[in-house]
């Protein structure tokens, strides 16, 4: 069995059933992806918008696609007709764009807010009360073509498992927190969480969702 076979097998075995293994495709060429998506993989994570859109437009239809990275406002559109979960959403303004776009697409596209739970090292996401503002804000109750359904956070790069699942465990009282203002425009259902080096502690600290790219395909 090829490698990238093997290595999905081996990561969704220790997978409970409801837990959803979203492979990072960031970098590798297609020939790869289309090996992972014989193997079974059928979600799949990019960190930029050119390059998931060319490899959308190559690759099988029935593939999830998730939005991992940072996402520019101008670039929504490209994505919209058919993205099926953006992770990386970190502002209100993101927010109302995606909205836009996928009222233009007649869809609704399914948002997770990213959170920083690793204080030092992430340039990018929310803080606790940043999430809970955007949750309860006027403006979200009026975008009919988005829906929050949940939280991602990417914990420190460190060897210091504790200092690890502190993090995954800080992100997953605040996601049971915000449970609270569920709604019409507010599910939280999904916890993002975990990566090729921490997913099993991100799974014993409830994730619902891990992102794994260099486990399956190698080191970029
Ligand atoms: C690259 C990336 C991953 C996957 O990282 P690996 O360590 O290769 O598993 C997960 N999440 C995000 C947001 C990423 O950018």
């Amino acid at each position: 069995m090829p490698a990238i076979a093997q290595n999905i097998e081996q990561i969704e075995k220790g997978l409970k059933p409801d837990i959803t293994l979203v492979a990072v495709t960031k970098t590798k060429p297609v020939e790869l992806l289309l090996e992972a998506y014989k193997a079974g993989a059928k979600h799949f994570g990019e960190n930029k918008v050119q390059e998931m859109t060319a490899k959308y437009e190559e690759l099988p239809k029935d593939i999830v696609w998730h939005m991992i990275g940072h996402l520019q406002t101008n670039k929504v559109k490209y994505i919209a007709p058919f993205v099926s979960l953006i992770h990386s959403v970190d502002s209100i303004k993101l927010l109302k764009e995606i909205n836009k776009e996928a009222e233009k697409n007649d869809r609704i596209i399914n948002c997770l807010l990213q959170v920083y739970i690793a204080r030092e090292e992430t340039k990018f996401g929310l803080s606790d009360s940043e999430a809970e503002e955007i949750i309860t804000s006027n403006e979200l109750s009026s975008f009919g073509n988005v829906k929050i359904v949940g939280l991602m956070g990417m914990a420190s790069n460190t060897d210091d498992h504790e200092k690890v699942r502190g993090e995954f465990r800080h992100l997953k009282n605040l996601f049971d927190h915000l449970k609270k203002y569920d709604s019409e425009r507010v599910q939280m259902v999904e916890l993002s969480m975990g990566m090729s080096g921490d997913y099993n502690i991100a799974i014993e600290e409830g994730s619902t969702m891990v992102r794994v790219g260099s486990a399956i395909f190698g080191s970029r």
